[in-house]
């Protein structure tokens, strides 16, 4: 008699593009697969289910994405019972276009309904034809959505979803919609219970976080978060992105530095140092607030290290204009910027404004801009050295220069730190040491000082030992863990 097939269960690859929220959302993506029986892929075998987290944000993002699904095409042929499925912002805007220009591609999902994801996958296998749901708002948090966490010791929490304004260049509102905020009780319970399974670091994530609370009607909501997170017990660093100017007020300043580990760290974009090109982006703050508000974080915490996002040749920029830009990097002193050249983004209003730069133009103010902005941020780090830090190991493998090995990790102020590797040390675990190099984008810490051994280390070490589709996944215990966006800017 034939032995009976043992079926084996489906894999699967998420494939993501973008911002930390599209990081956010693909852990949900994968903690939902693994709910409904598929387990991770390895780097050997070709998984049978390939998801696309896309990313609408980026210049070239649909080349990019039909490049990518052409590639996988002949893969598919060749697979039986091989998915493919694409969501993110950019299934969001091209909807049934993806699968017109791509018809092996059998699901497309929007941002608001990324828990529908398996249901799609078994019915386009069923139906044998391609599934598109997009779903024009969040009507629910998916707070159910189940998560599989990339790293064991450091957690993104979202605090809300969308936006409410209307900055020229960004799609963002008309893809992820209005801003929703979760209730703050929600959110901590879910720092909680991450806490609990041993992440020592979160970082709450918003398009725009100053104006979190805006929908219950508290405008002090989020400096009442920050100093809730700062009595979580074992709940060592406190992060969040991305701030925004306009809504950016002093109680969170004061909370910053009164909340021991809410880290003295700030990335606040600025996009442009010109009044008149934030008035085309339609950013409602101008130059003197913006550098108001760096004076008066760095009066409350001048150790704070600040990096922010510029966009140069926006339509009308002048030269004078580039130059008001390059003022204010000189004197907020960045310690690093995401620099950006700008570039059409279909959709957006920017996209039909007269007066474009010409590519030439805008490609040497940013070799221009780039140069300041790493000569500043060089200074900066200089100024770090000879400091002792605590540095929070990350997973990879580190760097080898002049024959030291060495690992990587994040000081307090998120500064990038490599140091002399020292035995026994695990991601998720402190490593105190002296700063003895300084680089533009990085410190070298060669003087090991001490080790601390922590929960989110073991908690690394139980992740080693156990098969992937083992690991704890954390359920969002009935809270509002919802698919979250965020600009990267
Ligand atoms: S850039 Fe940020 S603040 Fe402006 S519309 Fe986009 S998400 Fe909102």
């Amino acid at each position: 008699m034939p032995t009976p097939a043992i079926s084996t269960p489906r894999t699967y690859q998420v494939r993501t593009y973008g911002c930390q929220m599209n990081v956010h959302d693909s852990e949900r993506i994968a903690g939902l697969l693994e709910d409904a029986g598929y387990v991770k892929a390895d780097d050997a075998t070709t998984p049978d289910v390939v998801v696309f987290n896309t990313c609408a944000v980026r210049e070239n993002a649909d080349n990019r994405l039909y490049g990518n699904l052409g590639h996988l095409f002949p893969v598919k042929q060749a697979t039986p019972g091989m998915q493919i499925a694409v969501g993110g912002c950019l299934a969001q805007k091209d909807r049934g276009e993806i699968v017109r220009r791509a018809p092996w591609v059998d699901v497309v999902f929007g941002t608001h309904n990324v828990g529908a994801l398996p249901v799609l996958l078994e019915r386009a296998r069923i139906a044998e034809e391609a599934q598109i749901e997009i779903l024009e708002s969040l009507e629910v948090f998916p707070s159910t959505l189940p998560s599989r966490r990339e790293s064991a010791y450091a957690a993104w929490v979202a605090i809300s979803v969308g936006c409410n304004n209307t900055c020229t260049f960004c799609i963002v509102p008309s893809l992820r919609g209005r801003e929703k905020d979760r209730r703050p009780g929600d959110i901590l319970l879910e720092i909680e219970t991450l806490v609990r399974e041993g992440v020592l670091e979160v970082t709450l994530l918003g398009q725009n976080v100053n104006s979190y609370g805006a929908e219950f009607g508290d405008r002090q909501a989020f400096s009442k978060l920050l100093r809730a997170c700062g009595d979580i017990e074992d709940l060592e660093r406190v992060r969040f992105t991305s701030p925004h100017p306009r809504d950016f007020t002093d109680d969170v300043i004061e909370a910053m530095a009164q909340t021991p580990n809410v880290m003295h760290q700030l990335h606040m974009p600025l996009q442009s140092g010109s009044d008149e090109v934030l008035r085309r982006m339609r950013r409602s703050y101008r130059r003197e607030k913006y550098l108001g508000i760096i004076s008066r974080v760095r009066d409350a915490m001048p150790e704070a290290a600040i990096t922010t996002d510029i966009i140069v040749g926006f339509p009308g920029e002048t030269e004078a204009d580039f130059q008001d830009t390059l003022d204010v990097v000189r004197e907020a002193r960045f310690a690093g910027a995401f620099t950006f050249q700008y570039s059409k983004r279909p959709g957006t209003p920017a996209a039909d404004m007269a007066d474009q730069v010409t590519p030439d133009v805008v490609r040497d103010r940013y070799d221009r801009l780039v140069e300041l902005v790493e000569d500043v941020a060089w200074a900066e780090n200089r100024g770090q050295l000879g400091k002792t830090v605590e540095v929070l190991v990350a997973e990879g493998e580190g760097r080898k220069d002049d024959r030291t090995a060495r690992m990587s990790g994040r000081a307090p102020d998120n500064r990038l730190v490599h140091f002399a590797a020292a035995p026994n040390v695990r991601p998720g675990d402190v490593v105190t040491a002296e700063v003895t190099y300084a680089a533009p984008h990085h410190l070298v810490a060669d003087v090991v000082r001490g080790v601390r051994r922590t929960r989110a280390g073991d908690a690394w070490d139980a992740r080693q030992a156990r098969p992937v589709a083992e690991v704890p996944r954390g359920v969002a215990l009935g809270m509002p863990a919802f698919p979250a966006p965020l600009p990267s800017r």
